[in-house]
């Protein structure tokens, strides 16, 4: 999915087979501190200003074949104002004095990172350079045998993809000692505003002896075999490759600043540590394959967000195929690239192209990314200094977990998230590291799909949310399990759902059905369905009281043979919601994998358990309401003096497979938006359609008419 993907990795191995146990990836009060920076500190003003990235990523042969001309007329075109350009690392493609710096097979004596960077300073963009360390030259090699990585029996690693090249160890000499001199070499030719550091965290497990040597003085272990099923060694192993990433991070950024106060280094992935304050956050999920929805684009700019506070967020895109076979040489089809796109950009995105080789091979993206880029051009003042209006947040769990409960919680998540998009109700997505009420302000429901784990100080976190007013909506082994994993033998939330856990979860659970029990606003528009599927996981509970719930249970029975299908248990007194008034606040929580189950199956019934879940507890209108037809992704925006509501087509035959290859315009929509105190409307526009909206106020609403839409449609709101 990614350009830092691909090649083996031991460690990731290692983290899915190994620890059984979760374990936090940073204590919170780090990640609170880091937003506790003050606002001039949330992204320089050069980072702020640009809005549109293009990355040309050198090949080799560039040099003697590529266009420079191609890519100024390109960026001019596209009002790019901000370019990411190979300079170094595993190939020079500048005339490099540092010792073993691999010139570029082609380079002679040009210089294309020096030419393109000051075609670039000429037209006022912003420039990073882009090193990638990974692959290490024959020469290097001959060398230092120590730049090497290792495998298990002690063999230098070969590349997988490029077998006369090696692969570098992360934590040697090639890491520590050669890609500093790199970086301030660059830093002192050509003061780029930053880099950008692609597959710089090395490419899994490193069996060497500086990794062994290292590690050992480190912890006292030896390096985890692949096979290991130790805990506490697999732990002292991601807990120290942490501290390597930290160090290695904190070297290259320094030797950046050294040269350049101003000058700073973005790791491109594998570097979650919020003190590592980087100005401008680069999200790499470059497009999706096989079944990926539509809307992934927007859930990772969300994910982006909901850590990376006032800084600005872009997203890589490419043009190429993706993951797992990445074809970077043909290109995806036009709706496809636009659809991803326009998917991340609705929810915060800042739109940067990943272009791999600098000749262009295949024309047929530029006009594509042309459109693209130029409708963001002219309607860039709706995607600056925005706050985002939704009272709804999905909570992202931000623990490693452990083999079995790992696609339990993505999958929920998932579930969730499609239930939400399908129920077009805004919402963001919150860290589980940010639950302080200061984060938590501004959300009325907090969303918690099979968030399994939860400290005890983030469900104090919760209770005092709630006792506030707050609400939330839990499914599943919700805050079943503490921090290292361990299963508690209550719900850490117990006092907020109403029930005990009482010791047993079945699993899978075939033919079960549920039961709604109207008149309860949980089960609105089931009136009419005596007995609704139940879920594959169901949890045994012990409620606290007799208070009837609006959905109980019709055990298990036999789905084979046919004449025993049947059962005379048409109705039990098992709850399987429990809708609850808890101080100011309301709490929904469901005993069994709800979300899960809806992601898996796509039951209509579940997406109205699960859109009235949050509707029933949020008892507020949402700010954004949108009728219509098909499958649409919205997001509800205010900027300083604008309102803009995103409207994104998901509606297409291949949503459920696969690529689009046209895009198909779906309407008529009615949009409702309640007004933000104190604004007054000054003119609502059509920014895709490009006309001025039919709308109509009522009370602090605003009714707007939108004929159709093809990919994004913008509501824009101009205010007085
Ligand atoms: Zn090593």
């Amino acid at each position: 999915m990614a350009e830092m993907q691909g090649g083996t990795s031991r460690r990731d191995t290692l983290k899915l087979g190994g620890a059984a146990g979760a374990f936090a990836l940073l204590p919170l009060e780090t990640l609170q501190h880091a937003f506790a920076m003050p606002s001039e500190m949330a992204g320089l003003p050069w980072a702020n200003r640009a809005m549109r990235w293009m990355q040309v990523a050198f090949t080799e042969d560039n040099p003697i074949d590529y266009d420079p001309q191609f890519w100024f007329d390109l960026f001019k075109r596209t009002h790019a104002d901000g370019v990411c350009l190979s300079a170094g690392g595993s190939f020079a493609f500048y005339p490099s004095k540092v010792p073993l710096h691999h010139r570029a097979k082609y380079l002679g004596d040009h210089d294309i990172y020096g030419d393109m960077s000051k075609g670039c300073r000429a037209l006022g963009m912003n420039i990073i350079a882009r090193v990638d360390p990974h692959a290490l030259s024959p020469e290097a090699f001959a060398v230092h045998h120590d730049w090497c990585a290792y495998t298990e029996d002690g063999k230098p690693r070969r590349h997988w993809a490029a077998p006369d090249l090696y692969v570098t160890c992360q934590n040697g000499g090639f890491m520590f000692d050669f890609m500093p001199k790199v970086l301030k070499e660059i830093t002192t030719l050509y003061a780029p505003d930053g880099f950008f550091g692609n597959r710089w965290a090395g490419s899994g497990m490193c069996w060497c002896n500086v990794c062994r040597t290292k590690f050992r003085a480190a912890t006292g272990f030896d390096l985890p075999r692949s096979d290991e099923h130790d805990d506490a060694v697999t732990r002292a192993y991601d807990e120290w490759d942490k501290q390597m990433r930290w160090a290695q991070y904190t070297l290259w950024n320094d030797t950046v600043k050294a040269v350049k106060p101003d000058g700073f280094f973005c790791p491109n992935g594998h570097m979650s540590d919020p003190r590592a304050f980087i100005p401008l956050v680069a999200i790499d999920r470059q497009g999706r394959s096989g079944l990926t929805p539509p809307w992934m684009n927007g859930k990772y700019a969300k994910q982006a967000r909901s850590v990376s506070g006032d800084r600005p967020v872009a997203g890589l895109f490419n043009v190429g195929y993706e993951e797992p076979y990445r074809w970077k040489d043909s290109v995806q089809a036009s709706p496809e690239i636009e659809s991803w796109v326009h998917s991340g950009m609705a929810q915060g995105f800042r739109p940067w192209m990943c272009k791999f080789d600098a000749k262009v091979i295949d024309p047929r993206w530029v006009p594509v990314v042309e459109k693209i880029y130029e409708w963001h051009w002219r309607h860039d003042k709706y995607f600056r200094d925005t706050e985002n209006l939704a009272r709804v947040a999905l909570v992202n769990s931000s623990y490693a977990y452990a083999d079995d409960l790992r696609p339990k919680v993505a999958d929920a998540q998932n579930g969730y998230y499609q239930a939400l998009v399908e129920s077009r109700i805004p919402f963001e997505m919150v860290d589980d590291r940010l639950l302080d009420p200061a984060q938590l302000a501004r959300y009325r429901v907090l969303v918690l799909p099979n968030i399994a784990v939860l400290s005890d100080a983030q469900c104090a976190q919760l209770r005092a949310y709630v006792k506030a007013g707050g609400r939330i909506v839990a499914t599943g082994e919700t805050s079943l399990h503490d921090e290292t994993g361990k299963r508690r033998a209550n719900f850490g939330l117990a006092d907020l759902f109403g029930c005990d856990f009482a010791g047993k979860i079945d699993e899978p659970v075939h033919n079960s059905y549920l039961t709604p029990r109207p008149p309860h606003p949980l089960v609105r528009g089931l009136e009419n369905a005596p007995r609704i599927i139940a879920t594959v996981e169901q949890l045994h509970v012990t409620p606290h009281d007799k208070a009837p719930q609006p959905l109980t249970l019709i055990p298990s029975y036999p789905d084979l043979p046919m004449e025993r299908v049947y059962t005379f248990v048409t109705k039990s007194d098992i709850s399987m919601v429990f809708c609850r008034e808890v101080g100011k606040g309301r709490v929904v929580y469901f005993p069994m994998d709800l979300a899960r189950t809806f992601w898996e199956v796509l039951s209509g019934d579940h997406l109205l358990l699960l859109r009235n879940a949050v509707e029933w507890a949020a008892d507020e209108p949402q700010p954004l309401n949108v009728t219509g037809p098909g499958l649409v992704d919205v997001a509800y925006w205010r900027q300083k003096e604008s309102l803009a509501v995103h409207l994104v087509n998901m509606t297409n035959p291949m949503t459920m497979k696969g690529p689009y290859r046209e895009i198909l315009p779906a309407g008529p929509y009615v949009v409702t938006m309640t007004l933000p105190p104190g604004v007054k409307p000054a003119s609502v526009t059509l920014l895709e359609s490009s006309q001025p909206a039919k709308y109509r106020r009522d009370g602090d609403r605003l009714i707007v008419d939108v004929p159709r839409i093809a990919v994004h449609e913008i509501v824009a709101v101009d205010l007085v």
